[in-house]
C-alpha cells in the first residue's frame, strides 16, 4: 500500500481500478520525411504538407465539437476555454510555421508540430507566472491532439469507457476534463497542475473527488489494481491493504448513504435547533451554475466571482456580455438575494487582455490586483458597473467590492459607481439607484479597522481565503507553505471576531464566503462567534444546512468560547473535529468519517 498527499480540489471519495494515462502518449516514429514511397522529393514534402493540414483541420473539428459538448454540460464559460484552443488551431501562423519545417528542414509532420508547439509551451512556461504555466498545459493538450491524428493512434477514450475507473494521468488538460464520462469516471489524480488550473475549476463542475499537484506516482501505479481517492483529506492510496479498503468501503456507503438522507436537507430555510435563521448562499464561477446552487439549496449568491466571465476569452467583455451573464444568475434565484462582487482579476486570475501589465509583476499577490485594477482601469470597471446596475433592477441584488485594504480605496470605488450611476441617469437608462454596496474583508488592514468600514458600507462579506494568506504571510496557493496557511490560526479567528463585532455594533450584516465556511468542521464556531450568515461550495449546502438544524447558538457560544482558550491551530482544529463528531454522534475510532459529512 501506498499513501500520496495532493492538492484536493474536489471531495469525496472513490474506490476503483485505474486507468493510467501516460506521460509521453504519442512516440513519434520518424523525425523526417519518408520519401521511399514518393516519386520525387518534391512529392514526397507536398504529401506530408498535405497530411499536416489534414490533420489540423481534424483536430479543429474535434474541438469545436468539444466546446459545443462542453457548452452543454458546464456553460459557456468553460465552453470558452475551447474557443481560444480553437482560434489556435485554425491560426495561419501555426500551419505556416510548422510547414516552414517540413519544406525547409525536412522534418516529418509530426517532429515539426511537436516541436513548434513545444516552443509556444516552453516560452509560456518560462514567463515566470503561475497562470500562464498552466496555460502551457493546453498546448501540451493541441500537440496530443495534432499528433494523435497525424499517427493515426487511438489513445484510450475518455468519454467512451465502460466500466467505472480512477483517471491517473501525469496531467489532465481541459478538454480531456470536460470530456470524462460522468457515469465511469470516479475520480481523477494528476501529478502535477495547481488549485487554480482550468482543470481544477472543472472538476467542481463535475463534482467528483479529485486530486492534483500530488507529484510522481504513476510509476507506482499500473492497471488491474484497486485505488482510493480521498478528495476530502486529499489522499491518493495505491494498492490498499485489506483494512485500509473496508474502513474507506465503511466510509464511502456511509457517504452514500448519507448524500441519500440529506437529499431533501438542501430545502427549505436552516435554523439551529433554538430556531435562530442561518443564511446558507452558494459562491459561484459561472452564470450557468446559478440553478445548481440553486437546486443544491442555495437561499442566495453570497459570492459570485465575476472574473471568471474574463479568463477563457481572448478580449474584453462588452457591457451586453456582463449584463446577460449577470441577468442569468438573478434570473435563477428570484426574489432571494444576489451579491456579485467586481473583478478580482490579478494574482492568479490574469486575463489575456491584461497580462502584458501584470505578468511582470515580481510578487502578484501582493502587486496589482483586484479592486486596485478596477481603480487603475477606469473604464473597464465602470463597464462592469454599468452592466450591474443595469441587471440588479430584476432582483435583489448587492455589489461588492473585493479585496479593499484602505478607507480612500473603498471612497474611490464608490465615487466611480456614483459617476456611472449619474451616466445612466442622463441617458435615461434604468437602473437600481438604491443597490446594497459592501466590500470584502479579506485584508488585515481591513479586518482590523471594520468599525471605519462598517460605517460606509450596507455590508461585508469575509473572504477567509486571502485573509489567511495576508495574515499568516502563506501563500493559498503554495502547496510548499500550506502547513502555515491554517483557518484555526488564533490571529485569523481573532480578525474575524473584531469583523463581526463591528458589523454586529453597526447594524450591518456580515457573511464568511473563503473556504473555511464550507468546512462543516467551523460551522459551529462560526455561529458560535456570531456570524448568522454564510456563502459556501453549492455541493455543501446540503451537508451545512442539516449541521445548523443540529446545533443551538449557546453551545455553538460555548465552542467559541473553549476554542478562545488554546493556543495554537493544531489544537483548535483537533478540538473543532472532536466537536464535530461529537455533534455529529461518530465513532471516534473512525474520525476520518468527519471528513465525509
Ligand atoms: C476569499 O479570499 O476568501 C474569497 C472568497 O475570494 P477569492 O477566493 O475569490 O479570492
Ligand atoms: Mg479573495
Amino acid at each position: 500500500m501506498l499513501i500520496k498527499h495532493g492538492i484536493a480540489v474536489s471531495p469525496g471519495i472513490a474506490i476503483a481500478q485505474p486507468m493510467v494515462l501516460g506521460v509521453e502518449d504519442y512516440r513519434i516514429p520518424r523525425q523526417t520525411i519518408d520519401h521511399s514511397s514518393a516519386r520525387s522529393p518534391h512529392d514526397a514534402t507536398a504529401a506530408e504538407v498535405q497530411r499536416l493540414r489534414a490533420a489540423l483541420d481534424k483536430l479543429s473539428d474535434e474541438i469545436a465539437a468539444n466546446e459545443a459538448l462542453a457548452a452543454e454540460h458546464l456553460g459557456k464559460e468553460a465552453a470558452a476555454i475551447f474557443a481560444a484552443h480553437l482560434l489556435l488551431t485554425r491560426d495561419p501562423k501555426l500551419a505556416q510555421e510548422i510547414e516552414k519545417l517540413i519544406r525547409e528542414a525536412n522534418h516529418s509532420a509530426e517532429y515539426a508540430s511537436s516541436q513548434v508547439l513545444r516552443r509556444y509551451a516552453k516560452s509560456l512556461q518560462n514567463l515566470g507566472n503561475s497562470y500562464l504555466a498552466e496555460r502551457a498545459a493546453d498546448i501540451f493538450d493541441l500537440e496530443r491532439g495534432l499528433l494523435r491524428h497525424l499517427l493515426g493512434e487511438q489513445r484510450e477514450d475518455l468519454a467512451h469507457l465502460t466500466a467505472p475507473v480512477v483517471v491517473l494521468a501525469h496531467n489532465l488538460t481541459p478538454s480531456e476534463t470536460a470530456g470524462l464520462s460522468r457515469e465511469h469516471v470516479k475520480a481523477f489524480v494528476t501529478e502535477v497542475g495547481g488549485a487554480t488550473s482550468h482543470t481544477a475549476i472543472l472538476a467542481g463542475a463535475l463534482e467528483i473527488p479529485a486530486l492534483v499537484g500530488v507529484g510522481s506516482f504513476l510509476a507506482d501505479a499500473s492497471g488491474g489494481e484497486l485505488v482510493i481517492v480521498d478528495g476530502n483529506l486529499g489522499q491518493l492510496i495505491i494498492d490498499p491493504d485489506k483494512d485500509t479498503l473496508a474502513r474507506y468501503e465503511q466510509i464511502r456507503s456511509l457517504q452514500q448513504s448519507r448524500q441519500q438522507l440529506l437529499r431533501t436537507s438542501g430545502e427549505g430555510i436552516a435554523s439551529t435547533n433554538d430556531g435562530v435563521r442561518i443564511l446558507v448562499q452558494g459562491n459561484i464561477e459561472f452564470p450557468e451554475e446559478a440553478a445548481h446552487a440553486s437546486a443544491r439549496g442555495a437561499d442566495g449568491i453570497g459570492l459570485y466571482r465575476t472574473e471568471f466571465l474574463y479568463m477563457g476569452g481572448l478580449r474584453e467583455r462588452t457591457e451586453e456580455e456582463h449584463y446577460l451573464a449577470y441577468k442569468e444568475v438573478i434570473r435563477a434565484f428570484g426574489d432571494r438575494p444576489v451579491t456579485i462582487r467586481t473583478l478580482d482579476v490579478g494574482s492568479d486570475k490574469i486575463p489575456n487582455s491584461l497580462r502584458p501589465v501584470l505578468q511582470e509583476a515580481p510578487n502578484p499577490e501582493l502587486g496589482l490586483r483586484s479592486v486596485r485594477i478596477s481603480l487603475e482601469y477606469v473604464d473597464l470597471f465602470k463597464t462592469q458597473l454599468r452592466a450591474i446596475l443595469r441587471a440588479a433592477t430584476g432582483g435583489d441584488v448587492r455589489l461588492m467590492f473585493p479585496l479593499v485594504s484602505s478607507l480612500p480605496e473603498l471612497r474611490q470605488a464608490k465615487m466611480i459607481l456614483r459617476d456611472v450611476m449619474e451616466d445612466l441617469d442622463e441617458e435615461g437608462i434604468p437602473f437600481a439607484g438604491d443597490i446594497q454596496i459592501g466590500m470584502m474583508v479579506e485584508v488585515p488592514s481591513a479586518a482590523l479597522r471594520a468599525d471605519e468600514f462598517a460605517k460606509e458600507v450596507d455590508f461585508f462579506s469575509i473572504g477567509t481565503n486571502d485573509l489567511i494568506q495576508y495574515t499568516l504571510a502563506a501563500d493559498r496557493t503554495d502547496p510548499l507553505v500550506a502547513k502555515y496557511y491554517n483557518a484555526a490560526d488564533p490571529a485569523v479567528l481573532m480578525l474575524i471576531q473584531n469583523v463581526v463585532r463591528a458589523a454586529e455594533n453597526a447594524g450591518i450584516p456580515v457573511t464568511v464566503c473563503g473556504q473555511m465556511s464550507s468546512d462543516p468542521k467551523y460551522l459551529p464556531l462560526l455561529v458560535g462567534m456570531g456570524l448568522r450568515q454564510i456563502s459556501v461550495m453549492p455541493q455543501a449546502i446540503p451537508v451545512l444546512k442539516d449541521l445548523i438544524r443540529r446545533i443551538s447558538v449557546p453551545e455553538a457560544v460555548e465552542i467559541a468560547e473553549r476554542v478562545r482558550t488554546f493556543e495554537t491551530a493544531r489544537d483548535i482544529d483537533l478540538f473543532l473535529k472532536k466537536e464535530l463528531d461529537r455533534l455529529l454522534a461518530l465513532e471516534r475510532s473512525t474520525p476520518a468519517l468527519a471528513e465525509t459529512y
